[in-house]
C-alpha cells in the first residue's frame, strides 16, 4: 500500500488495477460466448508405438475471442473454474466430444480433460452416463485425464466417484506426469490405466542424460504396474526415437498432429495412417 497524496492508501498500483479490469471484461466475454456456445473441440492424435496407429484422439477445449483471437485454455479453463461455469461447460466438452468420437471408425477412442472442480461435482458420473447415452458411444472408448491437482482437492468422494467410473468401462489417464506433486502413492491409490509423461521430459530427450533416465524410470515402472505410457509433446524424430528405446507405449505431439477441428479428424487419420 502506498499513499496518493489524498490521504488514502491505494492498495492496487495502476497496473494492476487495469489488470484486474482486462479480467473482468474477459470475465463477461466469456460468460457470453458460454451462452452463445460460442467454442469448438479440436482434436490432437495419440498414435501408439507398436502398431504406428492411432489408438485416440485428445479433445482440447478452443475459444475464439472476436477481437483477442485464440484464448489459450490455460487462460479461460481457469477463469471459467472460478466462476463455477466449468461443470456446465464441462458437460458440454464431454458430449461434443463423445459425439465426435461416435462417428469415428472401429474402436478409436476418445480423451477428455476433467478439471478438479468437475471431479469434486455431485453430478459427473450422471452427466458422463448421459453424454454416453444420448450419443450412443461406447464407455470403453471414453477416457478420461485427470492432473495431480485433482489428488491435492481430493474430496472423499473423489476416489469413489473414479472407481465408478472405471467399474463402467472408462479409462482414467494421470495428465502431465512430473509436472507438479506426482506421487507414486498417488499411482497407487487411483485407478489409473495411463499416465501421460509431461512434455518438459520429452523436450528433454537427446539434449539431457536426465530427461532420459526420468522417462525410462516412469515407462518401467508403467510397464511393471500394467499401465500404459503416453509422451506428450513429441516435437522431434529425435525425441520419438529416444522414446522407442525408453520403452514408451504412446506418443502425442506436433511431430504427428497439432490438435485439428473435428471436420478435419477423417483426413488426418488417412494421412496418418497411410505413413
Ligand atoms: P494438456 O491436457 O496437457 O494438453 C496438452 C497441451 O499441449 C495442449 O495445449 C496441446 O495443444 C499442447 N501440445 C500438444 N502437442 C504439443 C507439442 O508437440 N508441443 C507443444 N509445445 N505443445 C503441444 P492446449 O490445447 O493449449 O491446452 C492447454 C491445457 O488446457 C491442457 O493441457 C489442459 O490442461 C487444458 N484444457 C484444454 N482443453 C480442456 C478441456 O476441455 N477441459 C479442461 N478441464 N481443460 C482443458
Ligand atoms: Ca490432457
Ligand atoms: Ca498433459
Ligand atoms: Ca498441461
Amino acid at each position: 500500500a502506498k499513499a496518493d497524496g489524498s490521504g488514502c492508501l491505494r492498495f492496487f498500483a495502476p497496473e494492476s488495477d487495469s489488470r484486474m479490469q482486462q479480467r473482468r471484461a474477459l470475465e463477461s466475454d466469456l460468460r457470453r460466448a458460454w451462452a452463445a456456445r460460442d467454442f469448438q473441440l479440436f482434436f490432437q492424435p495419440i498414435v501408439e508405438m507398436k502398431t504406428r496407429r492411432v489408438s485416440c484422439l485428445e479433445a482440447l477445449l478452443r475459444w475464439h475471442h472476436p477481437e483477442r483471437g485464440w484464448v489459450s485454455p490455460e487462460t479461460f479453463i481457469p477463469l471459467a473454474e472460478e466462476m463455477g461455469l466449468i461443470v456446465p461447460i464441462g458437460e458440454w466438452v464431454l458430449t461434443e466430444a463423445c459425439a465426435a468420437a461416435a462417428r469415428w471408425p472401429g474402436s478409436l477412442r476418445v480423451a477428455v480433460n476433467l478439471s478438479p472442480v468437475q471431479l469434486a461435482h455431485i453430478g459427473l458420473a450422471e452427466a458422463i452416463a448421459a453424454a454416453l447415452r444420448r450419443t450412443g458411444l461406447a464407455a470403453n472408448r471414453l477416457e478420461l485425464e485427470i492432473t495431480e491437482t485433482v489428488m491435492m482437492k481430493e474430496t472423499p468422494a473423489t476416489l469413489a466417484t473414479l472407481e465408478r467410473l472405471k467399474g463402467i468401462g472408462l479409462r482414467i489417464a494421470m495428465d502431465d506426469f512430473g509436472a507438479g506433486y506426482s506421487s507414486l502413492r498417488n499411482l497407487q491409490r487411483f485407478p489409473f490405466d495411463k499416465v501421460k509423461i509431461d512434455r518438459a521430459f520429452t523436450a528433454g530427450l537427446g539434449t539431457s542424460q536426465q530427461s532420459a533416465a526420468i522417462v525410462r524410470a516412469v515407462t518401467g515402472m508403467c510397464q511393471s504396474l500394467g499401465m500404459v505410457s503416453t509422451a506428450e509433446g513429441v516435437e522431434t524424430e529425435t525425441q520419438l526415437a529416444a522414446l522407442a528405446r525408453e520403452g514408451c507405449s504412446e506418443v502425442q505431439g506436433y511431430l504427428f498432429s497439432k490438435p485439428v477441428p473435428a471436420a478435419q479428424v477423417g483426413a488426418l487419420l488417412a494421412r496418418l495412417d497411410g505413413l
